[in-house]
């Protein structure tokens, strides 16, 4: 029984990280390898199913900002891509190992590029913060769907599986399963994408005007990046609470205010 309990607790203290920026603790059985890999064989599936736009001011926008906050996110295991993707559907994602895409319906609302690094930046948090790996690990724990996925790539697994991955990491909507993020794991990807921002060069209060422009985007079916980013004025508040501290990074980074209009 002791030995038991040892066990468990190595096994807890090996698996327990801090998450860089906010300083969370995550309980995590993936490695961060095994979650890039992952990460990287999602986004393959995703390009096979999507059409990319190249050469645009926009797509070039995109990788503009994707390699500013690169260059400030300190995630060397990280091998950074930044591509947009043609849709109706207004979103964006950043899969771990930093496969990030934008769709362009999600441009009208970004209105400038501190707009759009907004919305970048969060989605890196949700990656930089390992809530995909999070995610996974709660799966193992309680449905058991994913047993023996750990070190396992696309290649050497089954569909259902691949499918709960794919969820786990915030992309399951090809595959029909939506998992919205928790409320907890937005705020600290709001967290991270504020001081990312920010230390890239965008006026963080640019931040609060852009949830603040997608809450007004209405019609009778909500975008999935609104169904899945609650927009509450709670967000916002907390967003200011977290300006002050952002305005220091941004004070001592380049000053690119908020950036070229879309
Ligand atoms: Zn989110």
């Amino acid at each position: 029984m002791k030995k038991l309990l040892l066990l468990c607790l190595i096994i807890i203290s090996s698996s327990c990280t801090t998450t860089p920026v906010s300083g969370n603790k995550a309980f995590l059985l993936t490695s961060a390898a095994s979650e890039n890999q992952q990460g990287d064989d999602a986004y393959k599936e995703i390009l096979k199913k999507e059409k990319e736009v190249t050469g645009t001011a926009q797509s070039k926008m995109v990788e503009d900002i994707g390699r500013r906050i690169a260059a400030v996110a300190n995630q060397p295991d990280f091998q950074w891509e930044f591509k947009t993707l043609q849709s109706e559907e207004p979103n964006a994602f950043c899969l771990p190992g930093g496969k990030v895409a934008v769709y362009t319906a999600i441009f009208k609302y970004a209105g400038n590029e501190a707009g759009l690094a907004t919305v970048m930046g969060h989605e890196i948090g949700h990656a930089i913060a390992r809530h995909g790996g999070q995610r996974m690990t709660q799966e193992m724990i309680t449905g058991g769907l994913l047993a023996g996925v750990g070190a396992v790539g696309f290649s050497n697994m089954d569909p259902t599986k691949k499918a709960v991955v794919m969820a786990a990491l915030g992309v399951g909507a090809t595959y029909g399963i939506t998992l919205p993020f928790s409320r907890s794991e937005e705020t600290e990807a709001d967290e991270i994408g504020l001081i990312l921002m920010a230390k890239a060069g965008y006026n963080p209060n640019e931040a609060v005007n852009f949830w603040d422009r997608f809450s007004k985007a209405g019609g009778s079916a909500p975008p999935e990046f609104m169904s899945t980013h609650p927009n509450s004025e709670k967000r916002r508040e907390h967003l200011r609470s977290l300006i002050p501290k952002a305005m220091e990074d941004y004070n001592s980074s380049a000053k690119l205010g908020s950036g070229r209009t879309i």
